[in-house]
């Protein structure tokens, strides 16, 4: 993550107490293509609006201090949210790069803000929401569907990246895994990914409790991960829970992988016959719960062999 630049606006928040309760972060994007450090200086003027975070590529700017109050997820009109409001939250914004997305760069630099906050603050992880969560404002406009976003909040908040740069060793007579898995410490203990297959070697960053990971192979009692937010290395397997390998085995077309057990809850992704899951766990309603592409969902057992 980077180091956090502050720029703090004398405008655009209102005062608060030190101690003020940090309940719930709020994530939002900003709707056009412009850079952190951009954001921070336009609101050093008053605008009827601000955020304590703008995040993109290579920076993260703090224009406002987490215990004063920033102007992000309120609404004259309805909330959606029964708790999450301004006053018990921190707002944060990705920026868009050149070509107008949310680069992979910027969810890694927003997960390790978020993971800090986390930490600093005891806010656990069913309390990071979008702004579309509180009042329904489509924002962040790219992921307002469950599909979208759920890899990307499950990347800021299974991990956090503390040495991108680090030369992670590969080992050519390790063994094939290929299976998703789930990081299985006891929170808020986090699991280590190191650059080679053993304690010593350096830390690439850490996952944590629930974190999704694709295990490639296995070497001496370690695993090769990646993890959605693109962070790769080895982690001590004796911490890694792995499930089944199954192929979706429909009679033609896809399957609907849902976000919960039953045909009534959401469509998550549509799973192609022939596709590799792995299974987690079986229900005897006829369910199994499973990750498909870093996503975990439901899909009826009898298509899957
Ligand atoms: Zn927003």
């Amino acid at each position: 993550m980077p180091t956090i630049t502050k720029m703090l606006t004398p405008v655009n928040y209102t005062k608060s107490a030190s101690n003020r309760a940090i309940s719930y972060i709020v994530i939002h994007w900003v709707g056009s293509v412009s850079s952190a450090k951009n954001n921070a200086k336009y609101f050093q003027t008053k605008r009827s609006a601000s955020a304590h975070y703008f995040v993109d590529d290579k920076d993260i700017y703090q224009i406002i201090e987490d215990h004063n109050i920033a102007w992000h997820c309120g609404t004259k009109g309805t909330y959606f949210h029964k708790y999450a409001r301004n006053s018990n939250s921190i707002g944060i914004e990705m920026c868009l790069d050149k070509a107008g997305h949310i680069s992979d760069k910027t969810i890694v630099n927003t997960a390790g803000l978020v993971q800090s906050l986390m930490k600093k603050y005891g806010v656990p992880a069913s309390r990071v929401i979008r702004h579309y969560d509180v009042t329904h404002k489509s924002c962040p406009g790219c992921y307002i569907s469950a599909a979208s976003w759920n890899p990307v909040y499950k990347t800021l908040i299974d991990g956090a990246v503390e040495n991108p740069t680090a030369e992670i060793t590969s080992h050519k007579d390790a063994t094939t895994v290929g299976l998703y898995g789930v990081v299985d410490v006891d929170s808020p203990d986090t699991l280590n990914v190191r650059a080679d297959a053993n304690a010593k070697a350096s830390k690439v960053g850490s996952l944590n409790e629930g974190a999704i990971i694709y295990v490639s192979n296995s070497y001496n009692g370690w695993y090769y991960i990646t993890q959605a937010g693109n962070m790769k290395g080895w982690v001590n397997a004796n911490y890694v829970t792995l499930g089944d390998k199954k192929i979706i085995n429909t009679k033609s077309g896809n399957l609907n992988m849902r976000s919960g057990r039953g045909t009534k809850y959401d469509i998550l992704k549509t799973l192609p016959k022939g596709a590799t899951v792995t299974q987690l766990r079986q229900y005897s309603d006829g369910w199994s719960k499973i990750i498909y592409d870093y996503v975990v969902g439901y899909v009826s057992t009898q298509y899957l062999k």
